[in-house]
């Protein structure tokens, strides 16, 4: 079993304020009317919100 590094917060939620990284707040729905077949969504895991912000300088993980 290997631990991954936590990924750094790349992404703030507008709504809530909270910090989050960006497997966090990914989610992919299948979406037909797009050549991949599926369309990705940042949703807030904390409020459900859909207004997300990435980060422009990402803070020092350690
Ligand atoms: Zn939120």
């Amino acid at each position: 079993m290997t631990r991954v590094q936590s990924p750094a917060l790349t992404h703030m939620c507008r709504n809530c304020g909270r910090h989050f990284s960006l497997h966090q707040v990914r989610e992919v729905h299948a979406a037909e009317h797009t050549p991949e077949g599926e369309a990705e969504v940042l949703v807030c895991p904390v409020c459900g919100s859909y207004d997300l912000d990435p980060l422009s300088e990402v803070p020092n993980a350690g």
